[in-house]
């Protein structure tokens, strides 16, 4: 029978979310919405080591943020669900929540004869290590040095059964099987062979903490809450040998879900997998939200650096996936329609700043002005702007939407239609305004403020330069130097434009003031 189909994301909380954990979640998203499956977010924290606060709320806010909303594992309020219902009937989500499940499939392999009990503690096994190194070879503890450590196959049963009751230290360990060919399929890299000599005997649970490692729990959890395929990170394709190895120890290979390793998101230079620190050096942030860690230390992140989450969704969708043609934007149900792991690239996806910007600035164009007011008002109020119309803010976004990347670029691209310039950018005044100039700006400044007409930028911009024009006067000069009263610069808006928008008198004002200040 065909089996829903059933995907998870399965975070460990460790830190903030890297694009590439992002990139990992929304394949998993697109993969499920497009055959009408489940897209479950579990939480991976049985390493309690690596356990950051504030992590799994980050991760939770940030695919909240992209609209990658899980069916099952967290709810509507965002949080990851602990107690299982109609619609979270796996629940909890989270495996700190499911430590007592994992026991006794841990119990269970070592009864089959799959896994053993190992009692070396950590100095003898450092010590083994130092003894294996300086005979110039390196220690790892499987098929060849298992028989000379301390643990249920070298031990005699007695002993070790009293060890199993008297200490709170042991393990269990996998036990690798000697020279076997694992033949592995990948539904992006294809056929993977690999010979088990060189694998080490992985631990699955611990008696200390009474927690599964990462292997034992991501296997069992796979297989209890009914997963079809799984879509991660190519730095889990090693551990796809023993994944297999453990499905089928478990006697689970009927269902074992299909698996799929993504390919890296690599640096600007292709050089080596994109990080931090690339972000840091050259100026873009690697994480969806920006993160402050424990010691006060700020990441950037895309959403405040002012990217839109559908800017930021269709461009992760295009690291390593292409639609077979020149279409490069998606909206999430575009995706989700044309999506397909056939067309996932087997080679690293390398990260490129311009693009990124490119589809802010195509999101940018597509958006309606109102929506973009309302973005825009609060950086106008954080510049201390306020009592200005609401249809004025409408009519200076539609005039420079075209220009912008980012809603906080409209500030820096005409600022100088909330604010009058107080200064003059010197190359600019130098270049212009000369006495031959100015005398004939301030002439045609006059014959703007005689204009009786309705004082559109349609009815002005014409007769503005016809009076230019029959005047013979030189037209670039003549409107650089009233653009250097109105902007403060030789750049800008059309004069027109910016006349209609700041009104007579406020033109008036600034003609004063260049008058004053320069001539
Ligand atoms: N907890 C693992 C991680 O954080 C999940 C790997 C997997 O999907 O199997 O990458």
């Amino acid at each position: 029978m065909e089996r829903k189909t059933r995907v998870r994301f399965a975070p460990s909380p460790t830190g903030p979310l890297h694009m590439g954990g992002v990139r990992t979640a929304l394949y998993n998203y697109l993969f499920a919405k497009q055959r009408g499956g489940d897209f479950i977010i579990r939480i991976e924290d049985t390493d309690s080591q690596r356990f950051v606060p504030g992590a799994e709320k980050y991760i939770i806010e940030a695919l909240n943020w992209c609209g990658i909303v899980p069916d099952e594992g967290v709810d509507a309020s965002g949080n990851v669900v602990e107690t299982a219902s109609e619609r979270h009937p796996h629940a909890p989500y989270r495996q700190s929540q499911r430590k007592p499940i994992y026991r006794q499939y841990a119990e269970q392999l070592v009864e089959n004869g799959y896994a053993y009990y190992a009692f070396d503690t950590a100095e003898e096994l450092n010590a083994k290590r130092a003894e294996m190194e300086a005979q110039g070879q390196t220690f790892i503890y499987g098929q060849t040095t298992r028989m000379g450590l301390r643990n249920s196959l070298s031990m005699p049963e007695a002993e070790w059964k009293e060890l199993l009751e008297t200490r709170n230290d042991w393990t269990v360990r996998f036990k690798m099987p000697e020279n076997r060919v694992v033949e592995m399929e990948d539904l992006i890299r294809g056929h993977v062979e690999v010979n088990t000599s060189t694998l080490d005997d992985k631990v699955l649970w611990k008696r200390a903490d009474e927690l599964p490692t990462y292997h034992l729990a991501n296997i069992v959890d796979d297989h209890l809450m009914e997963i079809t395929e799984v879509i991660r990170g190519e730095e889990w394709l090693p551990s796809l040998p023993l994944h297999y190895l453990l499905y089928e120890a478990f006697g689970w290979t009927e269902t074992q879900p299909r698996f799929a390793h993504l390919s890296l998101l690599l640096k600007p230079d292709g050089k080596g997998k994109l990080s931090k620190r690339d972000g840091d050096r050259l100026g873009f942030p690697v994480f969806p939200l920006q993160w402050v860690n424990s010691e006060g230390e700020v990441s950037r992140g895309y959403r405040e650096d002012g990217y839109f989450p559908e800017a930021f969704v269709n461009l992760l969708a295009m690291l390593g996936w292409n639609p077979g043609n020149d279409q490069e934007l998606f909206t999430l149900e575009e995706l989700v329609e044309i999506f397909s792991l056939e067309r996932v690239v087997k080679s690293g996806a390398r990260f490129n700043a311009d693009k990124a910007k490119w589809f802010n600035k195509e999101y940018l164009r597509k958006k309606s002005v109102a929506e973009l007011t309302d973005l825009y008002i609060p950086v106008l109020e954080s510049k201390g702007i306020t009592g200005i119309s609401r249809e004025y803010v409408e009519k200076v976004v539609s005039l420079i939407q075209e220009r912008a990347t980012f809603v906080a670029d409209f500030w820096d691209i005409a600022s100088y239609l909330f604010v009058a310039p107080t200064t003059f950018v010197e190359k600019d005044a130098a270049k212009f305004w000369k006495e031959e100039n100015y005398t004939l700006a301030l002439q045609a400044a006059d014959f703007i403020l005689a204009f009786e007409g309705e004082f559109t930028k349609e009815n002005l911009e014409g007769p503005l330069e016809e009076y230019i024009r029959s005047n013979e006067w030189p037209m670039g000069k003549v409107m650089n130097c009233l653009r250097l009263a109105l902007v403060g610069a030789s750049s800008g808006l059309g004069i027109a434009d910016i006349v209609t928008l700041i009104g007579k008198e406020e033109f008036a004002r600034r003609i004063e003031y260049i008058k004053a200040t320069l001539c």
